[in-house]
């Protein structure tokens, strides 16, 4: 991170010690937030705090040249307001990325409520957010995220239209999701084989969930071979019912053989421990942050497995959102979904021109899309 910058001029009469030390301290504060901010150029933070509801929100917004900065509210206990505001920053950027390889017109932006989230009495923190959230006047637009459900988003939307995923809307994203990862998968196999039929190929699905369940349906159809697993004995018996998957244990579906292995349960899962135990040609799934450190990235190139960047081949949920937004039919962003598979392609390329992991490339080509963009974009009309 860089050095947080000091003023040192000041027209004010000179304090006493004690009270130097503490504007110094709050000024160092106030320093080390900007740090935070330009550390990875966001645009803007905005914190309310609403003292009858005990509201604490941050609305963080990272890049807006592609358009209103999209991203959900999550709702969590964080043990200080500092680790609150790096995690509202840090999911705020990713969704630029996502959105930007997705070819969205959206920007990037997160928020999050400090506090319990099993809390009864939601309404009024809720309604707070939804002011927070109008007061941006557009900026940003929220939806649902870990802690919030879509009770919550009808509270938000009392107070601003600025909010999606509501009752009767576009619902389920998981299974537009499900498809952007068939196809991303698919994509994959190209790459790898020279051909995207899957039939006949053996792929491991970790998570039999919403989007693990209609996955196994796509490529069950297709003539893929299942193996599953899932911490819920009642989600792999519906796959190995439904689509003759084979269930193996918990740590059993690191280490089985089969071409590809589609993480759909949880983020962390490719580490130090699991890579070494892949004997799959190709990575490729719906779970959110899979790569437990960047350099796990690194690694898999190193093995020789091809590796889908989550965010490129998970993107069918933002897909659904914007729909939902936008008006689209459900074929028109299953289409959109559907280009996940030339996407996926064209991080492979620029990863191959320029000799760097998949998870870089991925960046890289969000960057070079929000870069042109802004270009058009710049004449006055
Ligand atoms: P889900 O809760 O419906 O399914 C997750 C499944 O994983 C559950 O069945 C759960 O029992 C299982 N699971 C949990 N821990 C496990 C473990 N240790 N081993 C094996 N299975 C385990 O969630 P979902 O909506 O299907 O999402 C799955 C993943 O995809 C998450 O990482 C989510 O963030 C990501 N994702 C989902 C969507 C979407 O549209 N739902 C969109 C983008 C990304």
């Amino acid at each position: 991170m860089k050095a947080p910058v000091k003023s040192s001029a000041s027209s004010s009469p000179a304090p006493s010690a004690p009270a130097a030390k503490a504007a110094g301290g709050r000024r160092e504060e106030a320093t080390a937030l900007f740090a935070l901010l330009e550390e990875h150029e966001h645009e803007q933070v905005s914190l309310v705090y609403e003292p009858s509801s005990g509201y604490r929100g941050i609305i963080a917004i990272h890049d807006t040249t592609l358009g209103p900065a999209l991203g959900g509210t999550r709702f969590w206990n964080y043990s200080n307001d500092r680790e609150a505001l790096i995690d509202c920053l840090r999911l705020a950027r990713g969704m630029t990325y996502k959105a930007a390889v997705a070819g969205l017109n959206l920007g990037g932006g997160k928020s999050v409520i400090i506090g319990d989230n099993k809390i009864r009495n939601r309404e009024p923190i809720f309604r707070a957010h939804g002011r927070h959230v109008k007061a941006l006047g557009g900026r940003y637009i929220t939806a649902e995220d870990v802690g919030t459900s879509v009770g919550d988003m009808e509270f938000i939307k009392a107070e601003t239209d600025h909010v999606t995923g509501l009752i009767g809307k576009s619902g389920d994203p998981s299974p537009v999701t499900a498809f952007g990862v068939y196809r991303g998968i698919k994509a994959c196999a190209r790459h790898r084989y020279g051909d995207d039929a899957l039939r006949g190929k053996t792929v491991a699905i970790q998570g039999c969930g919403h989007v693990g369940y209609y996955l196994a349906d796509l490529l069950y159809k297709e003539g893929a071979q299942l193996i599953a697993t899932d911490i819920d004995a009642a989600k792999v018996r519906s796959v190995v019912v439904d689509f003759r998957a084979k269930a193996v244990g918990l740590d059993e579906i690191y280490g089985v053989e089969a071409n590809i292995f589609a993480p759909c349960a949880l983020g962390g899962i490719i580490n130090d421990q699991t890579i070494p135990q892949l004997k799959v040609e190709i990575v490729a799934g719906g779970a959110n942050n899979q790569l437990a450190e960047e350099r796990h990235g690194d690694m898999l190139e190193q093995r020789g497995i091809t590796y889908a960047p989550d965010y490129v081949i998970n993107a069918g949920g933002l897909v659904n959102v914007n729909a939902e937004l936008e008006g689209w039919t459900m074929e028109r962003a299953r289409n959109k979904a559907g280009e996940i598979y030339d996407t996926i392609l064209m991080v492979f390329d620029i990863a191959a021109e320029e000799s760097m992991p998949s998870y870089r490339a991925a960046d890289r080509l969000a960057e070079r899309r929000i870069a042109a963009i802004a270009k058009v974009r710049q004449n006055f009309v």
